[in-house]
């Protein structure tokens, strides 16, 4: 097409076009990269066939099955490899030293902040990431379920999404907060109490969309403003039970081991955030196969935020704290997860996260097989993305050098297809 160049400005430039021209495209095509990373090893010399949206066949490209017909998409010396899954997004939000979180959810209009959240789609998928898990809209409501659908319809291009609509939370933990308490503040999640309250509040969250239910296990509510414990286990509890019912799994926020210890015994799927994870915590974590969304991102962009110059200043004692606590989950042998926090940093920029991982000793194939297939599996979707696999969606991602030896390469994307449906190509 006509995007050769694709340095970062160029990328963003070039990409609306393209997205226009994703009329009808040819039933069968064989893409030729230079090698294919299937979720979990590399193959020198492969190809991928694909059929309309969906996977049809992987392998060494002379052993491949060519129908008549076939569109031939040369990707020379790229890797193809499966679409990012990113972990912790919120399309909803945008950078906090644009505007700060209770501003976004007090005085942006919804309209605002779902124009807004097209625009950080689009950069989201032209980043490489071909599926987010969006942790929740933080006081937009269900913008989310209608976001997804207009991606889903193509209206705008976006990756896929898995979203939590509003998100739970126990009455007067959550924020806004710093208001004279006469006056009633809407909040950023759905407050909810005691077993028939959440219950009837995780319910209403799955039938009106939520692919899984996000819980906030604690917050920022303690006497000093410290973060302590929220729902009892029997609550959390009562909600997994809802969301098990339902086919769908539980997310919990958790940053104290109080509130990520009632979060697995709860018997939720995934903690996201664990600062102040112990020993104990990690396996008991391990024990109950729960995983561990560092968000290491975050606390690095909000540290920055906050003045730290990162580079010069030393690191904050905060940010080394929970560095630690996430390589000694690792150590611990916690399955972890890519997710970074994405909207208190740029979206578009969500590769954060993955390097951050790296740089504090995942190796890189370690970093994109939790990206790709790791994620996919630990969000309860392997059967349908994450991997390069026949039978499973066409969400490939191409890009410039051999990511498992070098995780710099994810940010040289060069080849975006989902669902079948190219929006890049070199
Ligand atoms: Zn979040």
């Amino acid at each position: 097409m006509l995007c050769r160049s694709l340095a970062l400005v160029a990328f963003a430039a070039c990409a609306l076009p393209l997205v226009g021209v994703a009329q009808g495209p040819p039933a069968i095509r064989l893409l030729e990269p230079a090698r294919v990373y299937d979720g979990t090893a590399m193959h020198e010399g492969w190809g991928v066939v694909v059929r309309g949206r969906t996977i049809e066949a992987a392998g060494p490209v002379q052993a491949l099955a060519t129908p008549a017909g076939v569109e031939r998409v040369v990707l020379a010396g790229l890797t193809l490899m499966p679409g990012l899954v990113e972990g912790h997004s919120h399309l909803l939000l945008h950078p906090y030293d644009e505007t700060v979180w209770n501003d976004q959810v007090l005085r942006e209009p919804l309209a605002y902040r779902v124009a807004r959240a097209t625009v950080s789609a689009r950069d989201t998928l032209l980043a490489g990431i071909t599926t987010v898990r969006d942790m929740g809209t933080e006081g937009a409501g269900y913008a989310d379920v209608g976001l997804k659908q207009a991606i889903e319809d193509g209206v705008i291009p976006g990756p896929r999404m898995l979203v939590a609509g509003p998100a739970m939370v126990a009455t007067g933990t959550y924020g806004p907060k710093g208001f004279a308490p006469e006056i009633m503040v809407p909040q950023g999640a759905e407050e909810a109490d005691g077993i028939e309250g959440v219950t009837r509040v995780a319910r209403r969250q799955i039938g009106r969309g939520a692919d899984f239910v996000k819980i906030y296990a604690d917050y920022r509510w303690g006497p000093n403003g410290e973060a302590r414990p929220t729902f009892s286990v029997d609550e959390i509890a009562a909600i997994v039970a809802v969301a098990t019912s339902s086919g769908r799994y539980v997310a919990a926020h958790a940053s104290t081991a109080e509130g990520m210890r009632r979060a697995v015994l709860g018997g939720v799927a995934t903690i996201d955030h664990g600062d102040g994870g112990t020993p104990d915590v990690w396996q008991l974590m391990v024990d109950k196969r729960v995983a561990l969304c560092p968000t290491l991102a975050a606390g690095d962009a909000t540290a920055q935020y906050g003045g730290w110059k990162k580079g010069q200043d030393p690191e904050p004692a905060r940010l080394q704290r929970k560095r630690a606590a996430f390589q000694a989950a690792m150590k611990a042998g916690v399955t972890l997860c890519f997710g970074g926090d994405v909207g208190v940093f740029p979206h578009g920029d969500n590769l954060r996260e993955l390097e951050m991982m790296v740089a504090a000793g995942v190796t890189p194939a370690e970093a994109v097989r939790i990206a790709t297939s790791g994620n996919a599996t630990t969000f309860q979707v392997g059967d349908r993305l994450g991997s390069v696999k026949p039978g499973l969606f066409a969400d490939l991602i191409a890009v410039d050098g051999n990511p498992t030896k070098d995780i710099a390469a994810l940010r040289r994307v060069r080849f975006i297809m989902k669902d079948g449906r190219t929006y890049t190509q070199p």
